[in-house]
């Protein structure tokens, strides 16, 4: 009877009802922006895990619905006593043996079992803001995801320099070029080619020791390493590594102390001959808050960068991820994607799946156009509508009820000042414009913007008014 009460099926199914009720309860726009994205995780010891996708909306959920949620779910189960929240970036509804779950976009993780990789992958991006993640202790190395290989990747004229030169550091022992440099915008396949080599290789060569790791983990345990005063354990982990992957390398800017740790690492690496991949969204030179020793080092060995997506590549991505499903896909509505959906892979794979996982709740439903476009319908209209810097600055100030030439004025007063430090921090967030050219729009140099989102997102976690403020912005903005 216990058993049966927290089983899979009932605590997916007692979640639906949660989130029904609380949808009703606090209305759905509020429900679609905090509490969709949650998805059930385990349950042991009277305590059901909730995770989270970042630690921003676990604080926001635990100061406002984490009571309400435990009062209802005790209510149907009193087996659960408690109910945790826990930050688990990168994860992506899987559509895989039925147990997606379109009201709560939730995979329920088998209780107390191994999660079978390509059920639950994730992909310990964010790492660093899971509690529960260990550092001196755990390996090195973040979980590869199992569909990141070589065969899975599509080679079109945008990226087939980047997929040669990691096709070459995979096949090859001697080492070529060192460090490879990866680098292009979001979603265009970096971090997909820096797993398929680390695939290739351990398939190759078990015994090389491959680590891959997102350069957010790597800031972490360094400064856990330093909070512990356990520096030579941390550096010790590094000693034994064949060949190491850093994704990410933009979010090392301004962590001065972090970055020296890491030239030293690099470095030492590099003179024993030891591979190093690292991928960024910038060329190292434009990379903003590295410093100057450091980006010429990352520059020194081969720098390929994958270029936004042209339609062939876009039309090969969708054939071959509609085969995967097994699902056939017909032209028509292939052409419509790949010509409406430009933004990058990322993207257009989650309009694939959208699509998909509407046939299949209507039972395999026939994919048509006319579908296609019903399901895509607010997806395109903001891919129609992606936001400027002048907007932003227009309707910040308007709700903050200053005037745009304030925004842009050097005045301090907190009144100006902090609608000025949203602003800039929404234009970071919602455009794909540097830091140097946001701080142009402002009259300001990018070290003022990187200091205002710092600031913005640090004050969105202690003060819930400014939270709100921001996030209503945001869907102002976005609407
Ligand atoms: P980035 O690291 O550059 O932000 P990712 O490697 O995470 O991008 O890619 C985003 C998504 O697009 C992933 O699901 C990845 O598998 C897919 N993808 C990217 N490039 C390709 C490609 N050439 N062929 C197939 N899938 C791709
Ligand atoms: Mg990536």
């Amino acid at each position: 009877m216990a058993e049966e009460a927290t089983n899979d099926a009932t605590v997916l199914d007692q979640w639906e009802q949660i989130c029904a009720q609380l949808k009703t309860e606090i209305g759905e726009t509020a429900f679609d922006s905090w509490l969709k994205p949650l998805t059930v995780g385990s349950f042991s010891d009277g305590t059901m895990n909730i995770c989270v996708p970042t630690r921003f909306m676990r604080n926001w959920v635990i100061t406002n619905y984490s009571d309400r949620i435990h009062k209802i779910w005790q209510k149907k189960n009193p087996q659960i006593q408690s109910v945790n929240f826990v930050v688990q970036a990168g994860q992506e509804a899987v559509i895989s043996r039925g147990l997606y779950n379109p009201t709560c976009r939730s995979l329920l993780k088998k209780i107390n079992s191994t999660p079978l990789p390509q059920d639950v992958y994730h992909s310990g991006i964010n790492a660093a803001a899971n509690a529960n993640d260990g550092i001196l202790s755990d390996s090195l190395s973040v979980p590869l995801n199992p569909q990141y290989t070589f065969d899975n990747f599509v080679v079109g004229k945008t990226n087939e320099f980047a997929y040669a030169a990691a096709r070459k550091v995979a096949e090859s022992r001697n080492i070529s070029f060192n460090p490879l440099f990866l680098y292009s915008g979001v979603g265009l396949g970096k971090t997909h080619l820096m797993h398929a080599i680390a695939w290739h290789i351990k398939q190759q060569d078990p015994s090389r020791h491959v680590v891959y790791l997102s350069a957010e983990k790597f800031m972490y345990k360094f400064v856990r390493a330093l909070r512990y005063k356990d520096m030579t354990a941390f550096k010790e982990q590094f000693r034994s590594v064949d060949v190491l992957m850093v994704d990410d390398v933009q979010f090392m800017g301004g962590k001065d102390t972090t970055q020296k740790e890491f030239f030293y690492t690099f470095n030492s690496l590099i003179e024993e001959g030891r591979q190093i991949i690292i991928s960024a969204d910038k060329s190292p030179a434009d990379l903003e808050g590295i410093e100057a020793h450091l980006k010429s080092r990352l520059g020194c060995g081969l720098v390929a960068d994958i270029h936004p997506t042209d339609f062939d590549l876009r039309m090969g991505i969708l054939n071959s991820k509609a085969n995967q499903l097994g699902f056939d896909l017909p032209q028509k509505v292939a052409e419509f994607l790949a010509t409406k959906i430009t933004s990058n892979i990322r993207e257009l794979e989650g309009a694939l799946r959208r699509v998909i996982a509407h046939s299949q709740l209507l039972n395999n439903h026939e994919i048509t156009l006319d579908m296609t476009q019903d399901v895509l319908k607010d997806m395109l209209r903001s891919f129609d509508k992606r936001t400027t810097i002048d907007e932003i600055q227009k309707k910040v100030a308007e709700y903050f009820n200053i005037s745009v030439k304030e925004m842009q004025s050097s005045r301090r007063a907190r009144t100006v000042a902090r609608p000025r430090q949203i602003a800039m921090y929404l234009a970071k967030q919602l455009t794909s414009r540097s830091l140097p050219e946001i701080g142009r729009k402002f009259d300001r140099d990018h070290t003022t913007v990187m200091h205002a989102v710092r600031k913005v997102e640090e004050l969105i976690i202690e003060d819930v008014s400014l939270a709100e403020n921001v996030e209503a912005l945001r869907r102002i903005l976005e609407a």
